[in-house]
């Protein structure tokens, strides 16, 4: 959509196929309905928040800033609003009033809308790219020009099924890996699934490779059915991905991360001090979330029935263990179902970083989450979809 806003307002005619009934489907989805459309802080941060192949996106991201995203979203009538993390809403919450706007926003720039109306398969002659096949047609689209802005795999209700990496590979560009991510862990540990439904804030998690450390951070998680999700797994699970074929990784949670480990023996002293004569699954209350305390009993090692002024410097070294390294082995990752999402795509070896132009397919262009490229969240893969989309747009229409 931003690609055809693009080129349209460079003055060229403009066909936006889109195989779904309406569009945005995705857009409806994100941000749990609210749409974070971008991010509020200073565009060279922008990049931090890239896990792949953020260089590439040097141009894109200078060429629409965040800043100039939200300078068009208001233009057109979605006001705007910035929350925790800089993340940006519009103002009514709603994910519907961002497709509106920019789906008035492009009607207005004369794009054709074709809704329902599936691509098959690039035109390709001599070289480049002259158009595209319609599913059921016989004759091809001529185009001087095709952008193709299909997405990835991740949520595949909305559309997005990959044809555009099978575009890509049929026009001889190379695809690297696709794994889902942005996508919540499964878990070995059976005392992990009876946290079932358990959220817990200020928490640092940490993935450790064997020792190497690959993701840490700081934030809020949620034990699931299955495993571990939540907005820093979310994020983990990026930096993780590839890793997590190869083999089980290993994920440490601290519960008490404001507390050094000294610091959090002298606090449950303290505790235990008021309840002497209570038993030790009776004195954890202040410490922990109730649901959590049979679980960090069993994995101290003490009896729960224990009077606390009978527990010993090392169990409570134990206990402390148990809170600041709570330990789960990740096994695996969730699928593209509950994937944000698709890490990998088409190679931005293939791309010229400012045109979206493939280098070797003339008048073949990508943009969006079809290319690798992917970033945490709060709002950077849609900047990244908008920035690259304006890119290929402006250059296709030129
Ligand atoms: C649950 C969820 C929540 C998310 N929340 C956020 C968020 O809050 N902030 C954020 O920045 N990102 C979020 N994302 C990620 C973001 O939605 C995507 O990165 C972004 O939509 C990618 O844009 P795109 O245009 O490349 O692809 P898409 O939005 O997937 O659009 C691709 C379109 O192409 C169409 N299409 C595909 N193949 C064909 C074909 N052969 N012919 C015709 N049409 C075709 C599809 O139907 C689809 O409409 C979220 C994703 C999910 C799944």
């Amino acid at each position: 959509m931003m690609a055809a806003y693009a080129a349209a307002k460079r003055g060229q005619t403009v066909r936006l196929y889109e195989k779904n009934e309406k569009l945005g489907k995705k857009i409806f989805i994100t941000g749990k309905g609210r749409c974070n459309l971008t991010n509020g802080c200073e565009v060279e941060d922008l990049f931090a928040n890239v896990v792949t192949n953020e260089k590439f996106l040097y141009s894109a991201f200078y060429g629409l800033t965040n800043r100039d995203v939200m300078e068009l979203f208001e233009g057109w009538g979605c006001r705007l609003k910035v929350e925790r993390g800089n993340r940006v809403f519009p103002v009514s919450d709603k994910s519907s009033d961002v497709i509106a706007a920019i789906a008035g926003a492009i009607r207005r720039a004369g794009v054709e809308i074709h809704l329902n109306e599936e691509v098959s398969s690039l035109e390709l002659r001599g070289g480049r790219c002259v158009g595209v096949r319609m599913k059921g047609q016989k004759r091809p689209v001529e185009a001087d020009a095709v952008i193709v802005a299909t997405g990835g795999l991740s949520y595949p209700t909305t559309g997005s099924s990959g044809d555009g990496y099978r575009f890509a590979a049929e026009a001889g560009l190379a695809v690297t890996e696709c794994l889902p991510a942005l996508v919540p862990f499964e878990v070995l540990e059976d005392d992990a699934k009876e946290l079932q439904g358990l959220a817990l804030k200020n928490i640092e998690a940490t993935v450790y490779n064997g020792k190497k450390v690959l993701y840490r951070e700081f934030g809020e998680m949620l034990f699931t059915h299955f495993g571990v999700s939540g907005p820093v797994l979310l994020s983990a699970s990026s930096y993780a991905a590839k890793a997590l074929k190869k083999g089980p990784l290993s994920l440490s949670i601290d519960l008490k991360p404001a507390l050094s480990g000294e610091q959090l023996d002298a606090r449950i002293l303290r505790d235990f001090e008021e309840a002497k004569i209570k038993q030790f699954k009776n004195a954890l209350n202040h410490l922990y979330p109730q649901k959590m305390i049979p679980v960090i009993i069993a994995r101290s090692g003490i009896s729960p029935e224990k009077r606390v002024n009978e527990i010993t410097r090392e169990e409570r070294q134990a206990l402390v263990r148990a809170t600041k390294d709570f330990r789960l082995t990740l096994t695996g990752l969730r699928g593209y179902n509950e994937a944000i999402i698709t890490q990998g795509g088409v190679s931005v070896k293939e791309i010229d970083p400012s045109t979206m132009e493939s280098k070797k397919v003339p008048g073949l262009y990508f943009a969006g989450e079809v290319l690798d490229l992917d970033a945490v969240t709060g709002g950077f893969n849609l900047q990244i979809a908008w920035a690259t989309g304006y890119a290929a747009g402006m250059s296709a229409g030129e």
